[in-house]
């Protein structure tokens, strides 16, 4: 039997959420190691962010950084079903000017920069060591890992925070994983070479393509390639009959515009792949020796590329939970309804948009924003991040939800379809074969 050894805290993944988390818990001092099943650098997607994570990367000192490895970003192309229309918006139209820009990058060496970093500020962060088992008692946890070479180890910690994203350790341990009864995508993706690109300043930014069946992402990288992907109701992946390569090929020629945008270009390492039923959340994220932060409490459809800023939003925010948890233990309870408060507020207002992006009145609003009631530069703030304003950024998101109820009801056939379309998309599938990622077959 191998000795346990002792730390204050012990993350499980090595993701932005768990390496910030790390990273600010070490800066106080804690004794933290970080456990990572895989090796960094290692393939994830997920390769947009937002104006919001400039500044969690300013505090954990990684900015310019994370600027070397980026494609500039400052904006969102928004491309309908037909040809003819465009829409683009920029972050600066939001509430703070200054938040107008972010970037695309590949996640290997954002996550690998992250990681480092933890270490370089004194966490212990360990590769190749996959968390197995969580044991809660009234001193702490003791967790036991496997390494890559097969040996058991095993930590004694005093508080144990959950950063596994979609492997979701502790939520599964404890039972408290519940699927989202309004959201149910699926996602097929690869990496082009040669993909035609925006033009200018607008080369860097995303550009989300609607279809029959759900919606596109085009991300260019900064090394040339450029990330695509198609987020697809679930029926619609169920429905495959051929190989993923094919079906990935098939479902781009129903978009027309990315169709035309890669027909000169070829697929990196001919690799499709493919993940599903992916909208979740834990009915709960704190206890009073655990937290769960980022995908390892709740997951959203990547429509609006919120999930790497949620990620380390949520590490910053529960670093404090985590201080009081350890050193006023009689504040726990209170801080613990703080956040169980903050962690969802950016997940609700990314979410209301989600369930109704079939909605002809939302769609409308994004492909002809105007400003009045401030409706636009409340989107604007909300799709950069800028999601902690305050009042008048609340107060300019309820008017765009007042606005999109009065519309929807002066036209009520169109919002009848619209909505018995989303009951139709949403529809439980059961298991799908991605429900982990699948790979070209
Ligand atoms: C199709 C798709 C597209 C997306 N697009 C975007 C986008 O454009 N922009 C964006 O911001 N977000 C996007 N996301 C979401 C984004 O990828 C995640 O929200 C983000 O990675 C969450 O970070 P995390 O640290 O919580 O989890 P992760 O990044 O998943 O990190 C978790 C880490 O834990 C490790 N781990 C898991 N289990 C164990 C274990 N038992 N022991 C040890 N280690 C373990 C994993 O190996 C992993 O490294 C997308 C997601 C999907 C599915």
């Amino acid at each position: 039997m191998q000795a346990s050894q002792d730390c204050d805290v012990l993350v499980i993944g090595g993701g932005p959420a768990g390496s910030t988390m790390a990273t600010l818990l070490a800066r106080q001092g804690r004794r933290v190691v970080m456990l990572e099943k895989d090796q960094h650098p290692r393939f994830h997607i997920g390769e947009s962010l937002l104006p919001g994570n400039v500044a969690l990367f300013e505090a954990l000192g990684v900015r310019e950084q994370v600027e070397k490895i980026g494609m500039p970003k400052f904006g969102i192309e928004f491309v309908p079903p037909d040809l003819d229309d465009r829409s683009y918006v920029d972050f600066s139209e939001g509430w703070d000017p200054s938040k107008d820009s972010a970037w695309q990058v590949r996640r290997s060496e954002l996550d690998e920069l992250l990681f480092r970093n933890a270490s370089t500020q004194g966490a212990v962060a360990i590769e190749g060591a996959k968390v197995r088992q969580v044991d809660f008692d009234d001193e702490g946890a003791t967790v036991q890992a496997v390494l890559q070479d097969g040996a058991p180890q095993t930590w004694r910690a005093r508080f144990v925070v959950d950063a596994s994203g979609r492997d979701t350790v502790l939520a599964s341990k404890l039972k408290s994983k519940q699927k989202n009864p309004e959201h149910n995508s699926t996602a097929l993706f690869g990496h082009f070479r040669n993909a035609r690109r925006l033009e200018g300043r607008r080369e860097g930014n995303i550009s989300i393509c609607w279809f029959e069946h759900g919606w596109f992402w085009f991300i260019p990288l900064a090394d040339g390639t450029t990330s695509v992907g198609a987020v697809c109701w679930a029926y619609y992946l169920k429905a495959r009959d051929k190989p993923l390569k094919d079906y990935f090929f098939d479902t781009i020629a129903m978009c027309p515009e990315l169709h035309d945008r890669l027909k000169n270009a070829t697929l990196v390492d001919d690799m499709v792949h493919a993940t599903g039923n992916f909208a979740y959340s834990s009915t709960h994220a704190t206890g009073d020796r655990y937290l769960m932060v980022g995908d390892a409490f709740t997951f959203i459809d990547p429509m609006f590329s919120s999930g790497v800023f949620l990620a380390m939003q949520s590490a910053f925010d529960g670093a404090r939970l985590v201080e009081t948890a350890l050193d006023r233990p009689a504040e726990l309870p209170a801080a613990r309804r703080v956040l169980e408060k903050r962690i969802r507020l950016g997940p609700r207002d990314y979410s209301w948009f989600i369930y109704r992006v079939t909605n002809p009145t939302i769609r409308d609003m994004f492909m002809h924003p105007n400003n009045n009631f401030k409706v636009k530069q409340g989107l604007m703030s909300l799709l950069a991040a800028d999601i902690h304003q305050g009042w008048v950024y609340r107060g300019s998101l309820f008017m765009f939800k007042v606005v999109y109820y009065f519309v929807s009801v002066i036209n009520w056939r169109r919002t009848l379809a619209g909505w018995k379309r989303h009951r139709y998309n949403i529809r439980d599938m059961g298991q799908l074969r991605g429900e982990t990622i699948l790979k070209s077959d």
